[in-house]
């Protein structure tokens, strides 16, 4: 999965080129910059590599789902549906604008039932947000099947699967846009960092805008600071050296994803050899990222055996279902309503009611299914000798 595995003298190039003219920004200092606009070009060139018209860089991942749904004009009263297995940055960012969150069901893709979520559309359903754990695409033509016919636009939180597709169309293009993050694990990384993708060129206008303050980003011959504004902003701008990182981590993302994929087949061979082991479904193989391998036992009990062999012979799995930070029984925080907010702000209203309650019960499905999942994360480089200790470990756990 992660860019840093790979980083090296070609990020180290970019960067230079930004040290060179000594202008760290992604705006302004025209004269001093030399022509070099690295925030820009990793946009258009993220944006192209995934079919997409436009890209807006940010701070991160948290931010460009942020971005994107304050530009989609999502807020106060309004519902947005993700999936009850994601990372927490999903429904903080959705807490942050004022909405609230509303969990579905995964199902065997560990991502968004669209069964379930056809079920959670309320009147004040605003946004749809499927996430593409795990280096896989959700089901996309359903969820796309179903938002169309409630007329709900869909955000795609492609955070962990950049470089895939689904039928040879790239994640993060098929909803009105797609988010991605480039923090410190993730597929290529910029240190901290985020884009959001769009083909919607007003909404692109909007995102520009609002993270950068709210500038009017029209051609202004006047110069920064003289120009007007249309609305309130915020800062989430993307620094210059961060491009830099992410112009060269782009230009390696295919051959990361075709060195996961061949030491996620390697990894799999080995694990199919478990009794009664099936694998996680992959709506597309050849469009996935291979960031990581799913494979599920018969029940709880047998993945609890075969991990702790695994983990005694130095190859243990992670255990999704008991992870604190992805799974939504787990977020003792959300289920508790804990904040620093005096008002109870978010699970309260202004007024102190409490206006939003989370049972941890509410998701048999997926706790069936987590129960029993076993996850590698796939390296980009792995040596003869580890794949010889991972497989070793495997055939031990044959016997569990
Ligand atoms: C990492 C991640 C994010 C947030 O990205 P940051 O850059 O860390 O803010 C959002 N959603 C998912 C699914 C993630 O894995």
């Amino acid at each position: 999965m992660p860019g840093f595995e790979v980083f090296g003298a070609e990020e180290k190039r970019e960067i230079m080129d930004v040290l060179d003219t000594g202008v760290l920004f992604r705006y302004e200092f025209g004269d001093q910059r030399n022509g070099i606009f690295k925030v820009r070009e990793f946009e258009e060139k993220f944006a192209a590599y995934c079919g997409s018209k436009h890209g807006q860089a940010v701070t991160s991942g948290t931010a460009a789902l942020k971005v994107a749904m304050i530009a989609l004009g999502i807020g106060p009263g309004d519902e947005v549906i993700t999936q009850g297995f994601t990372f927490v940055a999903t429904w903080e960012a959705i807490f942050d604008v004022g909405a609230v969150p509303v969990f579905t069901e995964v199902d065997e893709t560990l991502n968004m039932d669209p069964v379930d979520l056809e079920k959670k559309i309320t009147a004040k359903t605003k946004l749809i947000i499927p996430v593409h754990m795990l280096g896989a695409p959700a089901r996309m033509q359903e969820i796309m099947a179903v938002a169309d016919k409630h007329g709900i636009p869909v955000l795609e939180d492609t955070a962990q699967a950049p470089g895939a597709k689904l039928n040879g169309k790239a994640l993060g293009s098929f909803g009105v846009c797609g988010t991605f993050s480039f923090d410190s694990v993730k597929t290529i990384t910029t240190g901290e960092g985020g884009m959001i993708i769009t083909d919607d060129e007003n909404l692109w206008r909007k995102m520009s805008e609002y993270h950068d303050h709210g500038h009017d980003h029209a051609v202004n011959p006047g110069g920064r600071g003289g120009e007007g504004r249309s609305f309130i902003g915020f800062n989430y701008r993307m620094m210059e050296i961060q491009g830099a990182m992410g112009l060269a981590q782009l230009a390696k993302l295919d051959g990361i994803v075709a060195s996961q994929q061949k030491n996620k087949a390697a990894i799999k061979e080995a694990v199919a050899r478990i009794p009664g082991v099936t694998f996680r479904t992959i709506l597309d193989e050849q469009g996935d990222s291979a960031s990581f391998l799913g494979f599920f036992l018969p029940d709880a009990g047998a993945a609890a055996k075969v991990n702790t062999i695994l983990a005694e012979n130095g190859a243990g799995a992670i255990p999704f279902g008991s992870n604190t930070w992805h799974f939504y029984p787990k977020w003792e925080h959300l289920i508790a309503g804990s904040t620093l907010a005096q008002s109870g702000w978010p699970f309260n209203d202004a007024k102190g009611k409490r206006r939003v309650v989370y049972d941890a019960d509410v998701l048999p499905q997926s706790a069936a299914l987590m129960d029993r999942l076993l996850v590698y994360q796939v390296p980009v480089n792995l040596p003869e000798e580890r794949l010889r200790q991972i497989t070793e470990a495997l055939n031990k756990a044959v016997n569990y």
